[in-house]
């Protein structure tokens, strides 16, 4: 059983070990709010939830200096509860969800913050743009017609696997896509976020130039579904 308090300590442990400039998200889906104070009372701050009718009652509940990761798959009726609440969407799938983002935050008078979500794993079910969707994407140009929304970088996910080498083949991926999209899109500003990394691969994340990692399990236990 982990206890709010070893969550704390996993959290600041986990904190202290990874190298300078990388950010630490705690991923508190299916954990109670004593788990998530046990962190925040030892200095965490920013926490990841997958769930809109999840993530609700959480931001309710818990102090307002926490900075809400939404890494979940959204669904575009779903938007307008988070943008304005959240600090970064991590898991922006699509262009129709993108659309429905940039939208809710110009009702809303705010500057929604996102990554986009980039498919490299090789399971099927995951979600996100392929690489070349994504490439597309940017070399078109549309970003340009983001009224308020600021795409801050990419989120992925490496393979499920124990076979090291294809995870850092994943990250490796990802990290060449986020420095191209930086590199070819000049006037994009501020695309500098790599989020991917967790519990079981953060370290091979990091390697391969991740500077957020969203960790889970080795924080908090294994989840109760
Ligand atoms: C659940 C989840 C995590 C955390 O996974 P752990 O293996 O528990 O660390 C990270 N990223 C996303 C997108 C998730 O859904």
């Amino acid at each position: 059983m982990v206890t709010p308090q070893m969550a704390g300590d996993a959290a600041a442990a986990l904190r202290n070990s990874l190298p300078q400039g990388v950010k630490l998200v705690a991923v508190s889906k299916f954990h109670p709010v004593d788990m998530l104070m046990g962190a925040y009372q030892k200095g965490q701050r920013k926490f990841g939830e997958s769930r809109v009718q999840e993530l609700l009652p959480k931001i309710q509940a818990m102090p307002h200096d926490v900075q809400w990761h939404f890494i979940g798959h959204l669904q575009r009726n779903k938007v307008s509860q988070i943008v304005g609440r959240v600090a970064l969407i991590e898991s922006v799938d699509s262009e129709r969800l993108l659309q429905a983002i940039d939208d809710a935050a110009v009702k809303n008078g705010t500057t929604a913050r996102i990554l986009m979500q980039v498919h490299v794993a090789a399971e099927e079910t995951k979600f996100g743009f392929s690489p070349d969707e994504l490439l597309d994407f940017f070399r078109q140009g549309k970003y340009q017609q983001l009224k308020a929304t600021h795409i801050c970088g990419l989120m992925g996910m490496a393979t499920n696997t124990d076979d090291a080498w294809r995870i850092e083949q994943d990250f490796a991926l990802l990290n060449t896509l986020q420095q191209t999209v930086a590199r070819e899109c000049c006037d994009l500003r501020g695309f500098d976020t790599l989020s991917m990394g967790m519990s079981d691969d953060y370290p091979l994340a990091i390697k391969h130039g991740s500077n957020l990692v969203r960790v889970g399990t080795k924080i908090f236990g294994e989840r109760q579904y």
